[in-house]
């Protein structure tokens, strides 16, 4: 089952939380106050927080917020504040899921139970997108990062292996210069639309006659050609 961290300084309710919790089969941290959440989190990646909003010291907004900015666990938010303001707020720091005190166990458990779904469907996906693409002579495996052409298998440098990624995922579909800039050089680069351009000849020349498939769209960037 998951391991999860409740995080919430009324010890009885996070007892009362704990329990139910382990009812269902799920390993339990409790965290009292903010630092220790964030400390219990960094240690044992827990598959999803509840998180108590008002705490002593850190409060459960910052957080949220801390730990939104390290991770993509999923974040329950419980408060005992009701304004709209309020939960707006909590979302936009990145609580995934927002429950106002008092709430029924019942419902809580209902609540964690539905994120521990979504986060086993998103990991499906997930494994499903990092399986192995066949594109006729072209086969590409993306946990090992290894491409072969007619089971040749080629010396790719990294930019090159995550343009030819991008463009086989999604064959028949055309990429523009800007997107493929943006998800292969991120921040890194500098050169601008230029530097697509280079790397999809060399692409071009290592793919040989698969390389002829990455069609130039006039005016947008490239495509892969289904095979
Ligand atoms: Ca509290």
């Amino acid at each position: 089952m998951a391991t999860i961290l409740v995080v919430e300084d009324e010890h009885e309710l996070a007892a009362l939380i704990k329990r139910q919790l382990e009812g269902e089969g799920h390993q339990v941290l409790l965290a009292y106050d903010g630092q220790t959440a964030l400390l219990l989190a960094a240690q044992s990646q827990p598959d999803v927080v509840i998180l108590d909003w008002m705490l002593p010291g850190l409060d459960g907004l910052a957080v949220c917020r801390t730990l939104r900015a390290r991770s993509i666990v999923p974040i329950l938010m419980l408060t005992a504040r009701d304004a709209e303001a309020d939960r707006v707020l909590g979302l936009e720091v990145g609580a995934d899921d927002y429950m106002t005190k008092p709430f029924s166990l019942r419902e809580l458990m209902a609540r964690v139970r539905a994120i521990l779904r979504r986060v086993e469907l998103l990991r499906r996906v997930d494994e499903a997108s990092a399986g192995p693409l066949s594109l006729g002579a072209l086969f590409i495996d993306p946990l090992a990062r290894r491409v072969t052409v007619h089971g040749v298998e080629l010396d790719l440098t990294v930019k090159e292996y995550d343009l030819l990624l991008i463009l086989a995922r999604h064959p028949g579909r055309s990429f523009s210069r800007a997107y493929l800039l943006d998800h292969v050089w991120g921040d890194e680069y500098e050169g601008g639309d230029r530097t697509v351009d280079t790397h999809i000849v060399r692409l071009r020349r290592k793919l040989g006659d698969v390389g002829e498939r990455i069609a130039t769209v006039w005016g947008v960037g490239y495509r892969l050609e289904n095979g």
